[in-house]
């Protein structure tokens, strides 16, 4: 790169390190960073710190996810040495942001987080939710500025918690009286969330209600035949809705075919379209996908050495790069420094 060319605009994603990467991933977040790595400055975050939020009970799986989730992103298309993946709980900056950042929001705004507030009510917590689970917000304000991203891909739930990023960085920035972080936008795609295969509002690791990109082709036949469809459209002539029924949905998400999709809808709308013919439509499409990302996902779980070298060379990176930014925010605050007391 010559030294006159602008600095590609920042990317920063990432993903809580909970379990395997699954469909609602591919759709809401994963698609987009592959089309936009060669174009941005990527760095794609394994946000163990913010997995262990809700699994403080369980490190082991948390850490264990790690390379689990480094293999989803290179077997869909992540390029290793044009991304920078990075490890979250490897980059103590982050941690230090997040804690100055603390006293720019209040426990109240946190509450009332409708991703927040949804979140609660899925896990039960009620009242006993954890600390640091309700200021995973400023966590991830934390990650998003430490790196001055720009550019967020993320599913429609993110939404809120970009809000509660720019918000933070509006009230920083007040308070040291320049625009020292920048403001960052969503990029929510058209299918911004997939619904579990349950039926319910979001395919989540957490629900138990996804097909994860590792999946055998055993496993996704079983998955799409216990998916969710039409609860009403018992015999095959019967006229059956399409919308909230979860195969159609799945086809519009994932299938190039928009006539034939298109066409199945009539049919089943006007009666006559069993279940098993749109199920086997939507297996087809979803075998033909996920074949070649098993595949890739095999081979570079075969040699962890190589995948742990990327995330090392990509975390000592990150880690210059969020210091940087921790240093202008500690000396932009005024925090206390040695030289300048014994100056
Ligand atoms: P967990 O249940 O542990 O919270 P998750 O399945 O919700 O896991 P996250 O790691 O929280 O996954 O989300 C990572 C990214 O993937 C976010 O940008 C989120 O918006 C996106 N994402 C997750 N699930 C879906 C979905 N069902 N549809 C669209 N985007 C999704
Ligand atoms: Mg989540």
């Amino acid at each position: 790169m010559s030294l006159s060319s602008p600095r590609k605009p920042v990317i920063l994603t990432g993903d809580r390190t909970t379990g395997p990467l699954h469909l609602g991933h591919y759709v809401g977040s994963l698609k987009s960073r592959v089309a936009l790595q060669a174009s941005h400055e990527q760095f794609l975050l394994l946000a163990d710190t913010q997995a262990l939020t809700d699994n403080a009970d369980d490190p082991a799986k948390v850490q264990r996810n790690v390379l689990e989730v480094a293999f989803d992103y290179l077997a869909v298309g992540i390029g290793p040495d044009v991304t920078t993946i990075c490890v979250q709980s490897a980059l103590p900056a982050l941690a230090e942001l997040t804690m100055l950042y603390m006293n720019f929001v209040t426990v109240a705004r946190l509450e009332r987080n409708p991703t927040i507030k949804t979140e609660i009510i899925h896990r039960g917590f009620e009242r006993d939710v954890p600390a640091g689970f309700l200021c995973y917000p400023v966590s991830q304000a934390a990650d998003i500025t430490g790196f001055k991203a720009t550019l967020v891909p993320v599913g429609e739930d993110q939404a809120p918690l970009i809000e509660q990023t720019n918000e933070i960085v509006r009230r920083v920035n007040r308070q040291i009286g320049r625009d020292l972080l920048p403001e960052a936008v969503a990029m929510i795609p058209k299918v911004g969330r997939l619904p579990g295969i349950d039926g319910k509002a979001k395919m989540s690791k957490s629900l138990g209600n996804a097909i994860p990109l590792s999946a055998s082709a055993d496993d996704i036949r079983a998955a799409v035949r216990r998916m969710y469809t039409d609860p009403n459209h018992l015999r095959a002539a019967d006229p059956g809705t399409v919308e909230g029924n979860v195969v159609f949905t799945y086809l519009d998400a994932f299938s190039d075919d928009f006539a034939g999709v298109a066409d199945l809808k009539a049919r089943y709308r006007r009666g006559g379209l069993g279940d098993t013919v749109v199920k086997r439509q939507l297996e087809d499409v979803l075998q033909a996908l996920l074949a070649p990302i098993r595949e890739r996902r095999a081979r570079f779980a075969a040699d962890p050495g190589f995948v742990l070298q990327k995330l090392r060379q990509g975390t000592a990176k990150a880690r210059a790069r969020t210091e940087e930014t921790l240093g202008e925010v500690r000396d932009a605050l005024g925090l206390f420094r040695f030289e300048e007391a014994a100056a």
